[in-house]
């Protein structure tokens, strides 16, 4: 049974597809306004491995993530280069594609975007407006009024004293300089202003542009339903804005909203906040420049536990470079054993569970509570167990089908072993060559007998179409 944390009731529940066939789930996506840093893909790692993990575990998804394309940081910037704000977060949407793909993320069955959605958010605000859970005021932005709404504050688990001080939901609804009849009600649709150039809609209200909190309620309506499985995004985002999102969704389109919270800590780094003062933010570039691997920070962010605060580090990244080489090493020995010629893909492993064996205290980990690092520390005591001198070619198959199935759970990203292979010594070498000769001549008997002499040397070999690799067994 795979369990997950739900910040709303604070216990563990049971990872469910409610309607018993499709797990659906949505995510809050990146603005586009600059290059996702690595804070941002902590989270949508988090999120990666969490689908990989309920694919893998036997459900079907559907993911939703939602592209920002439109609010003050995107607005801003692309006014600033003075570039039309479609082409502007066009950019920087194909970057975050290309950081996803190279950080070994899934991608999201559907991604809608803010501006792609308009109509639908203005929607939902006539519901709240005609169902009185909103207002209009002077100016002709539309406010959600959160007292009408009892429930406000649940996921937050704020209590009414903060309710009634409202001190925190004006912090975020600050930066909209809008009039309010409530400390706390947050902005729906804002009425347009000059600093918003050209990018403004027709609405009942008059001209103007939906709030940042109404975009993940209207495309996670109409892509899941009113009710769905589980929502996700960091949890800066706990409040005010998955609040939020269940206060217009609920009252404009009935149903529990989202049944499950998944809410991923925050990366620091060296122990502290990023931010761009403290020159500490990094992007995937960044990292990339000063000579890591992509792979590196997959394996950093995808091997912290989502619950606690991930300390970033680029001696981290190091380490993290020389654990994958460990695994890509195993991997390649258990092929060589096994024989085996293809490397099983993510798609393989979800449609066939392979026989987990001394891997299945790993996959126990990541189903309880998606708990990375325990099952990393499981992985490799199993290798550390394994001799794969000592396995039959069966159970080096299975070892290694089931190695790799770990491996696609963290999305891990193996470098290829050729690279780590020490030299190996002259003796090794010849044999190895007269084998090379013998398999050329298609004498496959003696090619046997020289592979049988190769392994009692310790060593192995793969076979290319031109040439042939050594492998340390
Ligand atoms: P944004 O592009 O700002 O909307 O953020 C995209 C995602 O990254 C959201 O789910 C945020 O909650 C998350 N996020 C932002 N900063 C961090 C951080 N330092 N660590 C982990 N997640 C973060
Ligand atoms: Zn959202």
């Amino acid at each position: 049974m795979f369990q997950l944390f739900d910040t709303y009731t604070r216990e563990l529940r049971e990872v469910k597809a409610q309607d018993g066939k499709t797990l659906r789930f949505y995510c809050c996506g990146p603005t586009v306004y600059a290059a996702a840093h690595i804070g941002n893909f902590r989270t949508f790692v988090a999120q990666d491995v969490f689908r990989r993990v309920a694919e893998l575990s036997g459900l079907r998804t559907k993911h939703v993530r939602n592209i920002t394309d439109v609010d003050d940081k995107t607005i801003r910037n692309s006014q600033e280069q003075g570039v039309p704000l479609s082409e502007y977060t066009k950019r920087w949407t194909q970057k975050f594609h290309d950081d996803c793909q190279a950080l070994n993320c899934l991608t999201p069955h559907v991604e809608p975007s803010a501006v792609g959605h308009i109509a639908e958010q203005i929607e939902i605000v006539q519901k709240l407006v005609d169902s009185g859970h909103a207002y209009c005021s002077e100016d002709g932005s539309v406010y959600f009024r959160i007292s009408s709404y009892p429930e406000y504050g649940k996921l937050a688990h704020l209590d009414a004293q903060s309710l009634d001080l409202g001190k925190t939901a004006q912090t975020r609804a600050d930066t909209d300089e809008y009039t309010k009849d409530s400390v706390a009600d947050f902005v729906l649709w804002k009425a347009r202003r000059p600093e918003d150039g050209e990018n403004y809609w027709a609405s009942p209200w008059g001209e103007g542009r939906p709030g940042w909190h109404l975009e993940c309620s209207a495309m996670s309506h109409k892509y899941l339903g009113d009710t769905f499985d589980l929502h996700s995004g960091g949890v800066d985002l706990i409040f005010p804005h998955h609040e939020n999102e269940i206060a217009q969704s609920r009252c404009a389109c009935g149903g529990d909203f989202a049944r499950h919270w998944f809410h991923v800590t925050h990366l620091l780094v060296d122990g502290a906040k990023m931010s761009k003062s403290l020159g500490n933010m990094y992007t995937l570039d960044d990292l990339v420049k000063l000579g890591h691997q992509p792979s590196a920070l997959r394996y950093v962010l995808a091997g912290a536990y989502y619950r606690r605060p991930l300390n970033f580090t680029l001696m981290g990244l190091k380490d993290a470079a020389s654990a994958l080489r460990k695994l890509s090493r195993a991997d390649a020995v258990l092929a060589e054993k096994a024989g085996d010629k293809v490397v099983p893909t993510y798609r393989e492993l979800v449609k066939k569970t392979p026989n987990l064996g001394v891997f299945a205290p790993a996959w126990q980990s990541l189903l309880d509570d998606l708990n990375t690092p325990e099952a990393l520390g499981h992985t490799f005591s199993a290798l550390h167990g394994l001799n794969p001198a000592e396995l039959s070619q069966e159970a080096a198959h299975e070892a290694r089908l089931a190695l790799r199935f770990i491996v696609e759970a963290l999305g891990l990203i193996l470098p290829p072993a050729e690279e780590e292979q020490p030299e190996a010594p002259a003796e090794v070498q010849a044999v190895a060559q007269e084998r090379w000769q013998a398999r050329l001549a298609k004498d496959w008997a003696r090619a046997d007998a020289l592979r049988a002499r190769l392994t009692e040397l310790g060593w192995g070999m793969k076979d290319g179409r031109d040439s042939y690799q050594l492998i340390k067994l």
